[in-house]
């Protein structure tokens, strides 16, 4: 059978089409630029359409959904009770889920009775423990707002560490792994026989390492310290926590880690102190989730600078493991979100 894959974001939506269960990868695309000013391309239906021009002949589809809250454990079978549900998260994940959503709807306007799917990057974190995901906070808050740790990048992290035990020839229900992807977006988890049991983002994506553009753990008090001292409305702060700060905010320079590093190595002390920030960081999570799971017999790095910063991998390695009985396997794997979302799939629609 084969299967399309959709991950819809606000202005693009990707796509690649696998033939299951032998997960060949039939053929894969972009298409940019939706609803921007110019483009022709007015909303995800007419994106949509275009993509179903160049494919056909598929037996369902497989949505990334961003937030599935505390409703979705693993993947589900969209209906009107599913779209509703993504609907109403739309609100703890503003700039993910209502592009996740526009792509539902458009498909299932265009392709009325195929079967779709949704695979939510917090689903793999529901097995998180309850210490490890309540904040210490009001505990109204929990219960009446939904504000609790989530975890993002699920799909990733269960790839990887999947990929990992495969790798080693091992059961993963007998493997301590920790999964670092390290893209424009990081966070780490902690995988103890196969089930998440901490990850560094929160309740949003905002919570935990040093990224691109974003923060990561700041003191909370600083919030509204630093809207106070420049006059920040909401709407200022997060801006300035999301998309001015992390590697681009410490450097002035850029987000990207190629560009960090190439000036770090011309001298240039706010890159060098940019990237010693963010490998950190990195060490810190590594300790806390191998104290966590009483040890590390796997350590996997994925995405952009994951796979492709071996300077950044040895640094953040470098003297964390000298008091490790045995040494962890250290692992680079290619992360793919988007064949896990059609292993998900094609399973559920196997069951059904
Ligand atoms: P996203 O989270 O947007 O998917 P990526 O996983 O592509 O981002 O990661 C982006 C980061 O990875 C950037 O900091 C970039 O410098 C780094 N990166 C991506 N590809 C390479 C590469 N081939 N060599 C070195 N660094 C890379």
């Amino acid at each position: 059978m084969r299967i399309l894959v959709i991950n819809s974001g606000s202005s693009s939506i990707k796509y690649k089409l696998f033939k299951m269960p032998q997960e060949k990868l039939i053929s894969k695309g972009l298409i940019e630029h939706i609803g921007e000013k110019g483009s022709v391309i007015h909303d995800h239906y007419a994106g949509l359409k275009m993509i179903l021009e160049k494919i056909n002949s598929f037996g369902a589809v497989g949505h990334r959904v961003v937030h599935g809250g505390e409703a979705f454990q693993r993947p589900v079978l969209i209906d009107n009770a599913v779209v509703r549900k993504i609907r109403q998260h739309c609100s703890i994940a503003p700039l993910h889920n209502p592009a996740n959503l526009a792509g539902i709807l458009a498909c299932k306007k265009l392709l009325p009775g195929l079967k779709q799917v949704a695979v939510f990057d917090t689903a793999f974190h529901q097995t998180l423990p309850d210490y490890a995901y309540i904040y210490g906070l009001p505990y109204g808050y929990y219960q009446k707002l939904g504000i609790r740790k989530y975890g993002f990048h699920g799909t990733s992290h269960e790839y990887v560490a999947h990929e990992a035990a495969r790798r080693l020839k091992k059961p993963l229900h007998r493997l301590k792994i920790i999964t670092c992807h390290l893209g424009n977006g990081c966070s780490i988890a902690a995988v103890n026989k196969g089930k998440s049991v901490d990850t560094s983002m929160g309740m949003t994506p905002l919570e935990g390492l040093v990224m691109g553009t974003r923060c990561g753990d700041i003191d909370p008090a600083l919030v509204t310290h630093i809207m106070r001292k420049k006059g920040l409305d909401i709407a200022g702060i997060e801006d300035i926590l999301n998309k001015a700060s992390g590697l681009a905010g410490v450097s002035g320079i850029s987000n990207d880690m190629r560009a960090l590093l190439s000036r770090a190595k011309a001298g240039n002390k706010r890159a060098r102190l940019a990237i010693d920030i963010f490998i950190y960081r990195i060490k810190k999570y590594i300790g806390a989730y191998a104290a966590v799971m009483g040890g590390c017999d796997v350590l996997v790095f994925t995405a952009g600078i994951g796979e492709n910063q071996p300077e950044i991998r040895a640094r953040a390695c470098r003297g964390i493991f000298d008091y490790f009985k045995t040494k962890p396997a250290i692992l680079v794997i290619s992360t793919d979100e988007e064949l896990m979302i059609a292993r998900q799939t094609y399973g559920l629609i196997r069951e059904d």
